[in-house]
């Protein structure tokens, strides 16, 4: 499964930011529409992930990010779902993607182990 291995890998990358002597609360990132990651799945599998690799107060924080084209016939930006929708204007598919294709960890919470 492929957001499995993303799970995964999110957990280990994170993991090794965590100082010594603390625990891994969160980790943070940024899912574009047109990574074609699914959110949903992977934040469920990211939590039996964490429980696996011992961190399981390790939460996943999801920013979802829309995708945004530019079109090359009229000159417009544009917001759609998916690849597949033309350009609302012109009807066009000759365009650029500005944005959404990225995924991207942005920050993890750390918190110090309480030895009282
Ligand atoms: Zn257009």
């Amino acid at each position: 499964m492929h957001e499995l291995s993303i799970a995964s890998s999110l957990i280990e990358t994170a993991a090794n930011h965590v100082p010594e002597g603390n625990t891994l609360q969160g980790v943070h990132i940024t899912v574009g529409d047109l990574s074609g990651i699914c959110a949903e799945s992977l934040d469920f599998c990211f939590s039996i992930v964490a429980r696996e690799k011992g961190h399981p107060s390790a939460r996943l924080i999801i920013t979802p990010i829309p995708a945004r084209f530019h079109c090359r016939m009229c000159l417009k930006d544009y917001e759609a779902a998916s690849v597949y929708h033309t350009c609302p204007f012109c009807e066009s598919l000759e365009r650029d993607i500005l944005e959404g294709d990225r995924f991207t960890i942005d920050a993890i919470d750390v918190e110090e182990i309480n030895h009282v």
